[in-house]
């Protein structure tokens, strides 16, 4: 019998800000990003300006996931259990002979475990760097590009790459919230000068729902690694400027995934500005940094229980899943874009299995569900593959996540969906397959199984 998964069991409701209550319009957010950390390349670090053009024509080499191996100039893409699977020597595909040539013959990257142990997005000594995040995924572009401009530069490739850490810095510089509050870098700069250019506003059915969960004994919390006055603009473009009102308390700067392992105090904001340390945490209020023994003990003593049933909604493995799953025992509810954009496969079971109805069936809320094809094309990559699945590697033919992010997936979510309106729209007490135990799982998929996972025989004879 699967485990099933329902909003309705939880004492605590809390939500990640960026790319999970805040879904980005991400073709102009990535061009956005990848100019911002172009320009500062170019303008601090004196890079050439052809290092810039225009980010559509890599589209297809955008993918969410990619590993940077720094010192070889490669961006990799890996199994679950540490396989690479295909790699790039700048932006030129490698071929098999050519990754047997550089990583033996059985493929194997050294860095894997320190990346899989820990989900760690940098490794020690900066040997590798993932892009996990549609601020930074541009980066790997970025990255790729000055490999082929120094290798044309040389002649032939060089022996060992050390740009790394200007892309680093760059990231860094555009992207650290001071930034915001200073105007300063290129792109906080932009965002503000249009951020409904890059953000989407969220349905009235969201706004509806999140008012739904706030029921007695209950809490609903915002908690975001963004600095207030960033999120402030956020919050006020996607939910209109009563948007504290949403939550019963909201957290900034909370920096996941060290929130989840440290004992950084709690520090009040007055005034939108970061005040004196608290240890203990009031409705209503807002506060920056912090930890998760102090929220704890306030989500306990408002929710009227020893041990709060906390489920979290994040977008990013590595600062959302992992450590709320591991540290905190929360459920998670990833978002999960990519599922959209390699399409759903509906079977009898996807739409029996929850509940009596299909879902459409039991939508309660007026939700916007629908994705922009030029989104989509980003998203997907041809020369990449799918985020979920690598054909070649599935010698069972059982249809098991087998990339390293599929895995992950799995092992730290208790169901994954597209977008927030997808579950907006649903009844708070719709029940949900989880993801199993088995390794691989692809049972917490809502509403459906993405494409790739389902066997192929299954697909030739519904479709
Ligand atoms: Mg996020």
């Amino acid at each position: 019998m699967a485990e099933t998964f329902c909003l309705s069991d939880f004492d605590a409701y809390g939500f990640d800000m960026d790319h999970t209550l805040a879904k980005y319009k991400l073709v102009n957010l990535m061009q956005l990003s990848y100019e911002a950390i172009c320009d500062c390349l170019i303008q601090k670090s004196g890079y050439s300006p052809k290092l810039k053009d225009d980010i559509h024509l890599h589209k297809d080499f955008i993918c969410k996931g990619l590993f940077f191996d720094a010192a070889r100039g490669n961006i990799l893409k890996l199994s679950h259990d540490g396989k690479i699977l295909r790699a790039s020597h700048g932006t030129r595909m490698m071929s098999e002979d050519e990754m047997i040539s550089v990583y033996g013959t059985d493929l194997h990257w050294e860095h894997f475990h320190e990346a899989q142990r820990d989900v760690k997005c940098t490794g020690a000594g900066f040997k590798f760097r993932f892009f996990e995040n549609y601020f930074d995924i541009p980066g790997a572009v970025i990255c790729a590009h000055i490999v082929d401009t120094l290798d044309e530069e040389e002649g032939k490739p060089l022996e060992q790459y050390t740009f790394w850490e200007d892309v680093l810095v760059a990231m860094h510089t555009n992207f650290i919230p001071s930034a915001f509050t200073g105007n300063a870098g290129w792109f906080f700069p932009k965002l503000k000068a249009n951020a409904k250019n890059y953000l989407q506003e969220c349905s009235q059915g969201v706004k509806q729902w999140l008012k739904d969960l706030r029921q007695k004994n209950k809490i609903v919390f915002l908690m975001t690694s963004s600095g207030y006055d960033f999120a402030s603009l956020v919050m006020n473009v996607i939910l209109g400027a009563d948007w504290q009102s949403f939550f019963d308390i909201c957290l900034f700067n909370a920096r996941k995934p060290a929130f989840f392992m440290n004992k950084t105090s709690f520090l009040k904001i007055e005034g939108g500005v970061e005040d004196m340390p608290v240890k203990t945490l009031r409705k209503n209020g807002c506060y920056s940094q912090g930890n998760l023994e102090d929220l704890t003990a306030f989500l306990s003593s408002q929710t009227d229980t020893q041990q709060p049933k906390v489920v979290y909604f994040g977008d990013s493995l590595c600062s959302d899943s992992y450590p709320a799953r591991t540290y905190a025992g929360w459920s998670v509810v990833l978002v999960l874009e990519e599922m959209e954009a390699e399409g759903y496969h509906l079977t009898r079971h996807d739409l029996d299995c929850d509940d009596e109805q299909p879902a459409s069936k039991v939508r309660q809320r007026q939700v916007n569900i629908e994705i922009d094809p030029e989104e989509e094309s980003f998203l997907l990559s041809k020369m990449w593959g799918s985020f979920f699945y690598h054909e070649k590697e599935d010698t069972k033919h059982d249809g098991c996540m087998n990339t390293f992010w599929g895995r992950l997936v799995s092992q730290y979510n208790a169901i994954a969906i597209p977008i927030i309106e997808y579950i907006a729209g649903m009844p708070i007490s719709h029940v949900y397959t989880r993801f199993g135990r088995e390794v691989g799982s692809t049972s917490g998929f809502h509403p459906a199984k993405p494409k790739p996972l389902m066997p192929s025989k299954t697909l030739e004879i519904s479709s």
